[in-house]
């Protein structure tokens, strides 16, 4: 897997932060060590270097630690819970950090959301959509999303099935406050090189097959693929941002 071993877990633990968590030490060298890896599976891919944009996954992490990665360079960062990120925004909100809304979001949590995310990348429903559109549109402005689509078809993972998404994208046509940038998906939980590229590979083809049919409103410019066990097969098929947790900040406490 392009020499990408993963997280080390040893001696990485400050006494210093509350809560626990890697230092600022530890938490530079794994940053460097992904951003290393993600410029070998560029090359690899024949892409040029930084051909994907990496995005840290903040579920579970302190606000600290997510200024620390801040300051080491980091500027984007996913949250999948809206309360969560409704919690720790405020408390960031000194930095340019560019919020994701990466997980499955409830309509009754769209409020929080709009307000601090500048883009969710997982839109799977038409209901959900039109609660964006509406309080977008009464605000006067857009926002960038991807569909998520579950290109495994494991039943535990959010996402619309690729055979789904043509037709979806034909009912987006209603909701002009949305600008579709790209699609999403979560690889399949397997070690096999094989099956989770191959999964990669029909979002990426799915991906291509969309531009070509010409979506309004849907430049489709993005991939978000991959997480720490698999980002760099993600990049070899074609991501261009990857969402990264573990591998960064350490094993997320319960
Ligand atoms: C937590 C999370 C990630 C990152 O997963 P790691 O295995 O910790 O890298 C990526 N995407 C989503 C949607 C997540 O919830």
């Amino acid at each position: 897997m392009t020499g990408w071993e993963g997280p080390t877990e040893k001696g990485s633990f400050a006494d210093d932060v509350v809560g626990g968590g890697p230092s600022r030490e530890e938490l530079a060298r794994r940053l460097a060590s992904v951003r290393e890896a993600i410029d070998e599976a560029c090359q690899k891919a024949g892409r040029p270097a930084g051909c994907a944009k990496l995005l840290l996954a903040s579920k579970n992490v302190p606000p600290v630690q997510i200024r620390t990665a801040y300051e080491l360079g980091a500027r984007l960062f996913g949250e999948n819970r809206a309360q969560e990120l409704r919690a720790k925004a405020p408390a960031l909100a000194d930095l340019a950090i560019e919020w994701h809304f990466i997980g499955h979001l409830q309509t009754n949590k769209v409020r929080d959301v709009l307000r601090h995310a500048a883009v969710v990348e997982s839109l799977d429903r038409l209901a959900l959509a039109e609660e964006l559109h509406r309080r977008l549109h009464r605000e006067g402005r857009s926002l960038d999303v991807y569909v998520e689509v579950n290109v495994s078809g494991e039943p535990t993972k959010h996402g619309l099935s690729p055979d789904e998404v043509p037709a979806f994208f034909a009912q987006l046509v209603r909701y002009p406050a949305l600008v579709v940038r790209g699609l999403m998906t979560l690889g399949p939980n397997s070690e096999d090189e094989v099956t989770v590229r191959r999964a990669f590979r029909a979002l990426y083809e799915l991906r291509e097959r969309l531009r070509q049919e010409g979506y309004p409103n849907a430049p489709l410019e993005e991939l978000s693929m991959g997480m720490s066990r698999d980002f760099p097969w993600a990049i070899l098929e074609g991501a261009t941002l990857v969402r990264v947790g573990t591998a960064v900040f350490g094993p997320r406490l319960p």
